[in-house]
């Protein structure tokens, strides 16, 4: 099983994403079986946002962690209106009632907002001294920004940085990763499915060329190349325990030179760095 170092835990490079959850498109309690479902195959990363359905997902990922806290790496974001220094304490508290847990693993600025890096970075800091998370990162940073963010005092503790990246969003590969590399920290993919669209995009019978040589399906053929440099953490979100193990299965899939060659020319890397895209 391919595993990452993350915040300080080494962990499989697929975990559990929950946007959409608590909005009712799937029962509650399905919902939380798909995440426990996910736990039970071996995952480990629960990500999750004070955004998503206004703290519902945080409380089905509250539902689906208890009793069982210590099985999961579990990450959060704050908005970045609530990301002030004295801003970010007041939403973790809430966070923190809502997931039913006393300590957030890692927590994430969810995008760049009007407050300050610096007094984010201050905000965070002074969350870890309290013990209320254990280590705290960036998401939808572009290269630029992160390079900023190194700057800030305190800045090199950023555990990550979550952006958009999958086989029809290759841009990061020129901008983020190599700047995520230069300070060391694992990449978190978000959407890596593209929100299930990436099924009818353009090369999508690449990816089902693939699956038929490996006996897998398009949706593992996809994690698998996402997570294919071992620097990626890719989290793919799914309300069904049947997808949520099947999604856990792709750590096993290592694809060949041949696939990602194919892959590769039904999905051409960028060659030029672009602004970072996000949903
Ligand atoms: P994904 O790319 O993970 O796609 C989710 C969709 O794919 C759902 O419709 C799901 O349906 C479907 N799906 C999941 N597994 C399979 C499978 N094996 N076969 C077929 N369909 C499947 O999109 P998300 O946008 O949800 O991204 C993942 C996570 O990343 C989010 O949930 C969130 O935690 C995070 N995120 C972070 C953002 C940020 O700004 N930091 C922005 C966007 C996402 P079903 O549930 O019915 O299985």
């Amino acid at each position: 099983m391919r595993t990452v170092d993350f915040a300080g835990r080494e962990v499989p490079t697929i975990g559990l994403g929950t946007w959409n959850m608590g909005e009712g498109r799937a029962p509650r309690s399905q919902e939380a079986d798909a995440l426990r479902a996910g736990l039970d195959a071996g995952l480990v990363v629960v990500d999750t946002a004070e955004m998503y359905a206004d703290g519902g997902a945080e409380e089905v990922v509250g539902d689906a962690l208890a009793g069982r806290r210590d099985d999961a790496v579990l990450v959060s974001k704050v908005y970045p209106h609530n990301a002030s220094r004295h801003g970010v304490r007041a939403a973790c508290e809430r966070s923190l009632a809502r997931l039913r847990t006393d300590h957030i693993d890692v927590y994430l600025l969810h995008w760049r907002g009007r407050h300050p890096l610096s007094e984010t970075v201050a905000g965070f800091e002074a969350l870890v001294d309290e013990g209320l998370i254990g280590a705290w990162g960036v998401s939808n940073l572009d290269a630029d920004d992160l390079r900023e963010l190194g700057q800030v005092p305190g800045g090199e503790g950023c555990a990550t940085n979550q952006v958009l990246y999958n086989l029809t969003r290759r841009g990061p590969e020129l901008g983020v990763f190599p700047a995520a590399a230069a300070s060391g920290m694992p990449i978190m993919a978000y959407s890596p499915l593209e929100q299930a669209r990436i099924f009818d995009a353009p090369g999508a019978e690449a990816l089902g060329a693939v699956a038929k040589r490996h006996d897998a399906t398009a949706a593992q053929v996809a994690l698998a190349w996402t997570i294919r440099n071992g620097r990626v953490l890719a989290i793919p979100k799914s309300a069904s325990p049947a997808r949520a193990r099947e999604n856990a299965a792709a750590l096993e899939l290592v694809l060949t030179h041949e696939d990602l060659a194919e892959l590769d020319a039904a999905f051409p890397a960028p060659t030029r760095p672009a602004p970072l895209e996000m949903l």
